[in-house]
């Protein structure tokens, strides 16, 4: 079995989520007491957000850099940034490493092309909705991408740093982000992407009839795939 480096700590609410998922999922295949390999680098998240809304990003590829060269001195044969918003230097992380980096849009397009969606809706932070780092590795996939208006990306912005981040799950925001997802269907979504990891930890699949993209999940199940040497 290959080691699993993660990442985390952006927030830590949901790289709890992962490190879950991907344990169960190789337990559910491989039975009895197994369980992942993972080195987990869990960062202090103030002083990534701090470099986010300051617009520091070198700052912050320097700092998961180091981190992904921790993992990789640690035994991971794999890295995963456990963030859609940071995968805006996902280019410099991976250059800082001699081993893969599984890039979260890359198991996402993976997995909308499997349910045949060429038309998604994406919800995440501003810097994932607003600027091009994720949305463009999607649309180079044949994928057209829609985001929300202004006013509801400020709202799933301001509910994503201020509720969810800090493990505050809040049915009022629920609704709202379930409206949302009706705007995107009525634009032609065919399905809706929760491009922020801890988005899933407030809209599930059974919440809504719009096929829901999970990247926590999905960026997970990929990295139980490397591990385990499916692919
Ligand atoms: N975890 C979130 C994401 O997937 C937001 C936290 C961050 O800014 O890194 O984008």
């Amino acid at each position: 079995m290959r080691t699993i480096g993660l990442i985390g700590g952006m927030s830590w609410e949901s790289t709890v989520t992962y490190y879950q998922l991907i344990n169960e999922a190789v337990h559910q295949r491989l039975g009895g007491l197994h369980s992942a390999k993972i080195v987990l680098w869990s960062v202090e998240f103030d002083e990534i957000e701090k470099c986010q809304s300051s617009g520091n990003w070198s700052k912050s590829a320097e700092i998961l850099s180091n981190a992904a060269q921790g993992l990789e001195m640690a035994g991971a044969d794999v890295v995963l940034i456990c963030t859609n918003t940071m995968h805006k230097v996902a280019d410099e992380v991976a250059q800082a490493v001699n081993i893969p980096l599984l890039h979260i849009a890359d198991a996402t397009a993976d997995a909308l092309a499997s349910q045949a969606i060429s038309r998604v809706g994406l919800l995440g932070t501003k810097y994932t909705m607003q600027q091009d780092f994720l949305k463009q590795r999607l649309t180079h996939r044949g994928l057209e991408v829609l985001v929300p208006n202004e006013a509801d990306m400020e709202m799933i912005n301001e509910v994503i740093f201020k509720e969810l981040c800090v493990g505050q799950i809040k049915p009022e925001s629920k609704v709202k982000f379930l409206e949302v997802i009706d705007k995107l269907k009525n634009q032609g979504a065919q399905g809706v992407i929760l491009g922020c990891t801890e988005i899933g930890l407030l809209v599930k699949q059974t919440d809504t009839d719009m096929p829901v993209f999970d990247t926590t999940d999905i960026h997970a199940m990929a990295a139980v795939r490397f591990a385990l040497a499916e692919n």
